[in-house]
């Protein structure tokens, strides 16, 4: 093993929505920072979501393979990236929800009260907001919780044909609102990612060295145990092993956590800051469906996603218990998650056999339906030998399908309304494939409490001083809503901590 002959401040892993935003807060301390980062720079036509090309499966999934319970291998939809999963995300950011952050009644369980409140998230949303360019408007939906500032730029215009959907849905006394969207105003890849906002304003900064296709394999610890001395690093199958006083992880939360337990020692024989024995645990990633509304009038196939409906999400008359988010996916053209819906697209395909997906997409609407997964020791990320399973079952799938059904009737009701709109809504009930992770959240979980939580409330691990995980294994519960906004508001709150802690 190589072992450099520097001595860093601090040490990022992963450059995601955690790592990379996090990196942009710190780099102007002038502190000596380095970030590992498994993957590359990703060349500019890799990331043009808008050819049909990505329809091609699995282009954005890892290089590698995990299991599933069964034993059962798959290739996960992982971006191994500099930006990571922002490199491909649908730049959808949207605050968690006040009630997010308390305990929750489901229908088939409770999600846990979070030790940090809506309140204390509020400013570091509004500095997220600001540095990921979020377009969108905070007046319309009844969810969404109060901003001490108007989001700073103007939400984006809908389509024509989602406008006219928008003004019916509002006749039906639903309140659909602009999604919030972070975007650059740069025409050739408009999308605000942690990339743009995060790791090339850090790398201005000449404290800051980052290294990619470095993957980070192990921690070591000093003989106590106490303190994270090296972190050690695949380099073109070189070892190499670097040395910080502080130590970052944000790999996503399966990433994360399988770091961890895989970092044993005689210390830790369970894994690194696993006394809870609770690292990997409580894996969340939201349940989803798409529905389709088909359409004799034709669209460009290639408008963005511009609008949510949150009227179910904390349940309605008939179903007093939370249901979750709509939003719609974009023309299908540009929508990157409908390549991961074969099943929808085989059924699609058979309803309509001399249907090109060109035609198919220009005549279409999809809506996504997204519902929270409730925390659940056994859906758990496992590390066994070199291989990694992830052992997942869905729950709280009646409140989903509730959600689908709600959405697939108020299409039916609005249909007439619409022009074009005819009878052919489908919704293959049918769950998310198990290789997308897109949510993935929890793993890590943050608390006061070392026996019922891995990080405390600044997401340092109870267990070793020196070592902090900012991604989304912290979230005691998932939401509703999509997760990169919080995961980045949170990296510039532990960042604060950092700043008083780096000094
Ligand atoms: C197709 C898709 C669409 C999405 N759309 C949205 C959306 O519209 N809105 C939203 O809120 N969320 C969306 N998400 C989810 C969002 O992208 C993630 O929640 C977010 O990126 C997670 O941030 P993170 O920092 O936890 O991890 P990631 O962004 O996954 O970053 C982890 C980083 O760590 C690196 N890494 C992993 N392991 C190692 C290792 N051992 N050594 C070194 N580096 C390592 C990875 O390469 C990566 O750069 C989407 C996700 C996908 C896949």
């Amino acid at each position: 093993m190589i072992i450099d002959d520097q001595i860093y401040d601090l040490i990022i892993v992963g450059t995601g929505a955690g790592g990379g935003t996090l990196a942009a807060k710190l780099a102007p301390t002038g502190k000596k920072i380095l970030i590992l980062e498994r993957g590359d720079f990703m060349p500019l036509e890799e990331q043009n979501r808008s050819n049909v090309d990505i329809f091609k499966r699995e282009r954005y999934h890892a290089p590698e393979q995990w299991y599933d319970t069964a034993g059962e291998p798959f290739s996960p939809q992982m971006n191994y990236a500099i930006g990571g999963n922002t490199k491909i995300y649908g730049a959808v950011l949207t605050r968690f929800r006040e009630r997010d952050f308390e305990a929750v009644n489901h229908q088939s369980g409770s999600s846990p009260e979070w030790g940090v409140k809506y309140a204390d998230f509020e400013p570091y949303y509004t500095e997220a907001e600001r540095l990921y360019q979020v377009h969108g408007q905070a007046t319309i939906d009844p969810t969404e919780p109060p901003h001490s500032q108007d989001y700073p730029f103007p939400a984006i215009a809908h389509d024509p044909q989602i406008e006219t959907i928008v003004e019916t849905l509002s006749q039906q006394r639903l309140h659909p609102a602009p999604l919030p969207l972070g975007l650059t105003r740069q025409a050739d890849d408009p999308t605000n990612d942690s990339e743009v906002s995060g790791i090339v304003p850090a790398l201005k900064h000449p404290n800051v060295t980052v290294k990619t296709g470095a993957k980070v394999v192990c921690l070591h610890t000093n003989p106590s145990g106490r303190a994270v001395k090296g972190v050690e690093a695949e380099i073109a199958g070189q070892s190499y092993l670097f040395l910080a006083d502080l130590v970052v992880l944000s790999c996503g939360a399966v990433n994360s956590a399988a770091l961890l337990l895989r970092s044993i020692s005689d210390r830790h024989p369970n894994g690194l800051a696993n006394s809870s024995g609770l690292v990997g645990r409580n894996l969340m990633k939201s349940l989803m469906t798409v529905v389709v509304q088909l359409s004799t009038k034709p669209n460009s196939g290639a408008f963005p996603k511009t609008v949510c409906v949150n009227d179910f999400y904390w349940g309605d008359r008939d179903f007093p218990y939370p249901m979750g988010h709509i939003q719609n996916s974009g023309g299908l053209l540009t929508d990157i998650i409908f390549a991961e819906a074969p099943p929808m697209f085989s059924v699609l395909a058979k309803f309509m056999p001399n249907f090109g997906l060109k035609q198919l997409a220009t005549h279409s609407i999809g809506w996504w339906a997204q519902t929270e997964d409730l925390p659940s020791p056994n859906n758990r990320v496992r590390v066994e030998a070199d291989k990694l399973y992830i052992d997942y079952t869905p729950n709280n799938v009646e409140a989903h399908d509730r959600l689908v059904y709600r959405w697939t009737d108020m299409l039916k009701t609005i249909e007439k309304e619409v022009d074009g709109f005819q009878r052919g809504i489908m919704h293959p009930r049918g769950e998310i494939p198990i290789q997308v992770m897109a949510n993935q959240c929890g793993t890590c979980r943050f608390g006061e409490d070392p026996a019922t939580s891995v990080v405390d409330l600044n997401c340092r691990t109870h267990d070793i001083d020196n070592l902090y995980v900012v991604d989304s294994s912290f979230f005691p519960s998932n939401a509703s809503v999509s997760p990169a906004l919080t995961i980045i508001a949170n990296a510039l709150r532990v960042g604060d901590h950092l700043l008083e802690r780096l000094h």
